[in-house]
């Protein structure tokens, strides 16, 4: 028996958060620890451990992903101006080893980002 990521246990709300959009394929939740105005997170349900792990089968879900990053950034009134990351690898920053796309953006701000940001 595997064990269950922590964004899996967010989906099965085990583990609380604030749920910005979910459909059958992916949530959005908002970063527990923000390094942005608006830190989202955009997770499969699919728990695919790094971006590098993808294959061929998961092309759809990948550009699923990209289109629920527009999607909501439309529905949180940032689509003019976001920055995408994801994390692969420790040696990335990545800590949770369940696909993830972080939405950054400085709505609110008159900060521009830095290089350095995540
Ligand atoms: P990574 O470093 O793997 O690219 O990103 C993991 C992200 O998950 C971090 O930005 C971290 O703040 C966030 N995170 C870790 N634990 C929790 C949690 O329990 N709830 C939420 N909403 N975010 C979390």
């Amino acid at each position: 028996m595997t064990t269950a990521t922590l964004f899996t246990r967010i989906m099965n709300k085990e583990i609380p958060a604030e749920i910005l959009y979910e459909d059958d394929l992916c949530i959005v939740i908002n970063d527990i620890a923000p390094q942005a105005p608006v830190h989202m997170l955009v997770i499969p349900r699919q728990p695919i451990p790094r971006l590098a792990d993808a294959c061929q089968a998961d092309r759809e879900l990948l550009g699923h992903l990209m289109w629920v990053v527009g999607e909501v950034a439309r529905l949180y009134d940032i689509e003019d101006a976001f920055r995408l990351v994801v994390n692969n690898g420790a040696d990335a920053g990545q800590t949770v080893f369940h696909l993830h796309l972080h939405i950054l953006a400085n709505k609110g701000s008159d900060e521009t980002f830095s290089e350095a940001t995540l």
